[in-house]
């Protein structure tokens, strides 16, 4: 970019070092700045941030980028209404986020997390003899065939086991035995062990999870989260544990983040809490400045962005 002054919020630290960044993108435009919490946003055409704040409306940006896939904390009529252009960083997660889950089904399986709870303790413990299951034999209905559905459908079935998936346009996705479309989404968790949420939060999916769809589920199911928080409705998710019409959960994004000290979803056996760490990878970097980079050259050439939400 020979035009583009590009800053980058310091909010990005909470993923990867903002001065790692700020080198690696060195050679796109020249002028590639860390923006801190009081400096100035004026100077800066574009902005690359973790976080949202309000006096980016104000700023005179031509585009921010969301170093995260999920957008779901910005303004976008107000973003829309001021012109300013917003992508995301969807498109790079499918294969870490993938790990993570299907990570989490293995660990349910093997119960790997009990014997890590044991070692803390120095306790040489045996599980029951039938508390482990083998994963080849189970199923997994993924909820949202994108990026992360994907990456979670493929590995999931790389394992042997039996994949579904809902989504919007039932259309056939490899890795995935059956599709089905939103409307009949009880159907399709009722016979899967485990049950993968993998879509954006948006007005659709905002507790899509709640008592119903929990009560549709097998007793013996396991609940994977690695999309929003607010797509569960936590309260129904914990009723639902404590009822055993599931029997646990892998959560990493949570209504409130950081998870509440007090939440009862710390102390139980059957829940794995991870800090909403599924997408980190010492790559992560490189991946969101090769999206940065490519729109940077599309900027300057008047061409349409790519990963573009408003
Ligand atoms: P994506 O856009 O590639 O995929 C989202 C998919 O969900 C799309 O195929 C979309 O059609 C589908 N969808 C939307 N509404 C739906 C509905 N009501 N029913 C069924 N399907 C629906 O995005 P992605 O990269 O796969 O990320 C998905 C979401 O996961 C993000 O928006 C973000 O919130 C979350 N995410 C979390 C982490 C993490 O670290 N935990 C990392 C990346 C993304």
């Amino acid at each position: 970019s020979d035009s583009s002054t590009v800053g980058i919020h310091d909010s990005v630290t909470d993923v990867f070092p903002a001065p790692v960044f700020r080198d690696e993108l060195a050679d796109a435009a020249p002028d590639v700045r860390i923006v801190s919490d009081g400096d100035a946003l004026a100077p800066c055409d574009a902005l690359v941030t973790f976080r949202y704040e309000d006096r980016f409306l104000s700023a005179d940006l031509d585009w921010i980028h969301s170093i995260q896939a999920g957008v779901d904390r910005f303004p976008f009529d107000a973003l829309r209404e001021r012109g300013i252009t917003l992508t995301n960083s969807t498109g790079i997660h499918g294969d870490v986020v993938g790990e993570t889950a299907v990570g989490l089904m293995l660990a349910f399986a093997r119960r790997l997390h009990v014997h890590r709870s044991h070692q803390e303790r120095g306790e040489w413990h045996k599980p029951a003899w039938d508390d482990a299951f083998p994963l080849r034999r189970e199923s997994a209905c993924v909820v949202g065939l994108g990026t992360l559905g994907r990456g979670i459908a493929t590995r999931a079935s790389a394992l042997g086991m039996d994949v579904t998936g809902v989504k919007r346009t039932p259309v056939p996705v490899d890795g995935v035995d059956r599709v089905s479309p939103p409307e009949r989404l009880h159907e399709a968790v009722a016979d899967a062990r485990f049950v993968a949420l993998a879509v954006p939060l948006t007005d659709d999916t905002e507790g899509m999870f709640s008592t119903a769809e929990f009560a549709a589920m097998r007793d013996d199911a396991y609940l994977i989260n690695v999309a929003r928080g607010p797509v569960v409705d936590q309260a129904a998710l914990v009723d639902a544990l404590d009822a055993g019409e599931i029997a646990g959960a892998g959560l990493d994004v949570f209504e409130a983040e950081p998870l509440p000290e007090d939440s009862t979803l710390w102390n139980r056996e059957e829940v794995i809490v991870t800090p909403h760490a599924a997408g980190f990878n010492d790559e992560y970097y490189e991946r969101v400045a090769t999206i940065v980079r490519e729109n940077l050259r599309r900027f300057d050439a008047g061409e349409s962005l790519t990963n573009r939400v408003v």
